[in-house]
């Protein structure tokens, strides 16, 4: 049995005095009273060491920790980066190539701010306006809205059934160009900041990037559109991998490149898929500890930062 406890973060940030103090996120001083646990209670180790396993069985000590940060946001850099450095920790940080290679922001990212903004029950009711003059204008084939809310409404972990359907419906269950669409007009009524300025504030330059790679980070891949794996066809897969690797190609790991599903979502074929093109492991965000002598490489499990003191002490009961 050789276990390792992945964390995952996303927005690290001085919330409270942040433009968007509702954002999701850890507070900067939570996150450095974490870190400070992670020390006294865990051992961290790095990418390579977790690698190290798989290709020699060089064993992790016990209670081995890796830290991984999703989705390029500047709190990486900003806040995250310097407190793993004085630590001595190493931080894997999964990068969309879209973000990396043209500052564009995902969906995802507009919906998280789209939320921050307005209550999400006006977003919830806009969403369901929308799907009633889609359904009425035969613009599209959709089931019924009683049948969407049926499958897609629904509480989760740290999301209401309210936020849950938005989320599903605008980053998957709706055509990509009209959910494409209509998040695009949510966040510019709502947010009203050109996504173009917008996006350099929230993201890390690729010169930050590759200086925290030069300064021993890791880096790895998380798609390139920021999809749901799950949800494209073989061929789109294909060309979301591919140009994921080109755009992330200078640096990430050419012989060692690591994944993580966008949104966790994965299926057979596309844990298959990045096998097969060679990556060395990839994680999901299902919520227990992995054990590297078990779980498959492609399906490596992670907990969240909340499931750690000083948010609580769920980590314990995984
Ligand atoms: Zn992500």
């Amino acid at each position: 049995m050789q276990k390792l406890y992945v964390v995952v973060y996303h927005y690290v940030r001085d919330l409270k005095y942040s433009r968007y103090p509702n954002i999701k996120g850890l507070d900067v001083r939570l996150f450095k009273e974490q870190i400070a646990f992670f020390k006294e209670n865990f051992n961290a180790v790095t990418m390579e060491d977790v690698l190290d396993y798989y290709d020699r069985g060089t064993p992790l000590p016990d209670k081995a920790l890796l830290l991984t940060f999703d989705d390029a946001f500047i709190d990486h850099y900003t806040v995250v980066f310097p407190v793993l450095q004085e630590n001595h920790m190493q931080g894997t940080f999964f990068i969309p190539g879209q973000v990396y290679a043209e500052c564009k922001m995902p969906d995802m990212n507009k919906i998280h701010f789209i939320i921050e903004k307005a209550p999400v029950s006006d977003i919830y009711n806009e969403v369901l306006r929308r799907i009633d003059d889609l359904i009425s204008n035969h613009e599209c084939e959709l089931p019924s809205r009683e049948e969407l809310l049926e499958k897609y409404a629904f509480d989760k972990r740290f999301d209401k059934k309210e936020t849950v359907f938005v989320k599903q419906m605008l980053q998957t269950v709706l055509p990509e160009d009209i959910r494409h669409r209509i998040t695009a007009e949510l966040f510019d009524r709502y947010v009203g900041v050109d996504e173009r300025i917008f996006g350099a504030e929230l993201y890390m330059t690729p010169d930050q990037v590759r200086f925290m790679k030069r300064s021993g980070m890791f880096i790895g891949l998380h798609g390139y559109g920021h999809y749901r794996l799950n949800s494209l066809s073989p061929e789109k897969l294909k060309e979301d991998m591919d140009a994921a690797f080109s755009a992330m190609s200078d640096v990430i790991d050419p012989k060692n490149p690591v994944m993580n599903y966008p949104y966790g979502s994965y299926n057979e074929a596309s844990a298959e898929y990045l096998r097969k093109i060679g990556c060395r492991a990839s994680f999901t965000v299902e919520p227990r500890i992995a054990d590297l002598d078990v779980d498959d490489r492609m399906l490596l499990p992670r907990l969240d930062c909340n499931d750690f003191p000083p948010k609580s002490e769920h980590y314990l009961e995984v």
